[in-house]
């Protein structure tokens, strides 16, 4: 887990506060969802139905697994982890966890902060960390290490015929999308690059605005996306890179739906109408994803799921404010310990969390809403400080196939769910590139940003 990533989603938590977004919450939905499904007995618990449970693992065995987005490899660039290493209990992600949860498509998440976008703090750091495209290749290197070490578990997959050959040769395919959209440093060129190097899908903005687009959760400059940041999309779509509509503003959403050519995905984001967080999708924009053939993948994160998780948290900011502070004039100098202080100081003042049911809650609205055709996951995996009951780590997803399964969906939806549908989005954006590429690298390919 990252300090920083877990830093911005307080941050972003607070931000959502103190911008009083606040639209009448749905909570009534939540609730009569939740009386009809009681709490799910996957796991080890005694109450699981052991026929179901055959069943949900076969189906697994079977499915094309793909998870949109995991941050493991910020924790592989930082801390030197290695990912053929168990670490149970302490991270999400390693390979014979991978292998348990039948991954067949996993999105590393090649995750560039903010900070690195950030002048003041670049001018200090840039002889040892660079900016942010710098930030972006430490990432896709330490992705490619792994990959190369351990070539029986793991191979680079940048196309969906990877992904089928990944899942006849029983490995891993590994797949990078890149997380805030400032990584591109305003240069088309640039942008052409991480192409080349395997990243199939960008994240237009993380949690903060860039010079092109606006995110969910700072203050808006654009009113969606500028001229420039219609182009990206219009190149990305040019090369069969995902557009990627997660952290972005709705605003923003929007404009991409009008100007896309491709399906778009969300690759970590869950519905809004069960935690009014600026995160989570609106109806309104899920049916527009529908319309446009793309897929939202949802994020597993206990306060982008459980209104009373994301309020309780808000609480608990409030609260810690000051105490926080302190501890980041404290330990300014000293990370690792401000992390640890930080995550004890959490610790004490704990908050509820919420279900499997809850995220099951969620793929069920956004396949009633926008259709069975365009919901996924996007576990967040190693990016969010907690996850809910029910579900521990990438080697617990088939307690959701079970879930599914238990609530009646068919062996074909729970298919589309885990995988299906992200592929046909994949394939339709490959389809597009074919056409687009005729052009070679479009006009303005020099183009920058004025
Ligand atoms: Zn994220």
């Amino acid at each position: 887990m990252n300090r920083l990533l877990r830093v911005l989603i307080l941050f972003c938590v607070v931000a959502s506060v103190l911008l009083a977004f606040a639209p009448p919450a749905r909570k009534a939905a939540a609730k009569s969802t939740k009386a009809q499904t009681p709490a799910p007995q996957a796991g080890a618990t005694p109450q699981r139905d052991e026929k179901l449970w055959r069943r949900a693992l076969a189906l697994q065995k079977r499915a094309i697994v793909v998870d949109g987005h995991n941050d493991i490899p910020t924790i592989m660039a930082d801390e030197d982890y290695d990912i053929g290493v168990s670490s149970a209990g302490k991270y999400h992600t390693d390979i014979a966890r991978l292998k348990k949860g039948g991954m067949t498509g996993e999105f590393f998440s090649i995750y560039v902060d903010r900070q690195y976008a950030t002048p003041d703090w670049v001018a200090k750091n840039y002889t040892t960390q660079g900016g942010s495209a710098r930030r972006a290749l430490d990432l896709i290197d330490v992705s490619y290490r792994m990959i190369e070490k351990y070539p029986r578990d793991l191979m680079l997959a940048t196309s969906t015929a990877d992904i089928r050959r990944a899942k006849k040769e029983g490995k891993v395919g590994v797949l990078m999308g890149i997380e805030g959209g400032h990584a591109i440093e305003n240069s088309l060129p640039a942008l052409r690059e991480f192409y080349r190097l395997g990243v199939r899908y960008m994240t237009l903005t993380h949690n903060n605005t860039n010079e092109w687009a606006d995110a969910c959760c700072d203050t808006p400059r654009h009113g969606g996306l500028s001229d420039f940041g219609k182009e990206v999309v219009a190149e990305m779509n040019r090369l069969g890179m995902l557009v990627d509509i997660s952290h972005v503003s709705d605003e923003t959403m929007s404009d991409v739906l009008d100007v896309s050519k491709a399906p778009v995905i969300a690759s970590h984001s869950s519905a809004r109408v069960f935690s009014n967080h600026k995160r989570n999708v609106p109806d309104e924009l899920l049916k527009r994803i529908a319309r446009n053939g793309g897929v939202v993948m949802v994020n597993f994160y206990p306060a982008f799921l459980d209104e009373k998780v994301r309020v309780a948290g808000n609480e608990r900011d409030e609260k810690l404010k000051a105490q926080r502070d302190a501890l980041r004039a404290q330990f300014k100098d000293d990370p690792k310990r401000l992390d640890e202080e930080l995550k004890r100081l959490n610790d004490q003042n704990p908050i509820p969390n919420t279900t499997l049911s809850m995220l099951v809650d969620h793929i069920e609205h956004i396949a009633k809403v926008a259709g069975i055709d365009h919901v996924g996951l996007g576990s967040d995996f190693d990016g969010v400080p907690n996850l809910p009951e029910g579900i521990n780590d990438v080697g617990d997803l088939p307690n959701i196939t079970y879930e599914l399964l238990r609530r009646g969906h068919s062996d074909e939806e729970v298919l589309k769910i885990l995988g299906g549908n992200f592929m046909r989005v994949f394939a339709e954006a490959e389809r597009v590139a074919n056409v687009e590429r005729r052009k070679i690298s479009g006009e303005g390919s020099l183009r920058r940003l004025k």
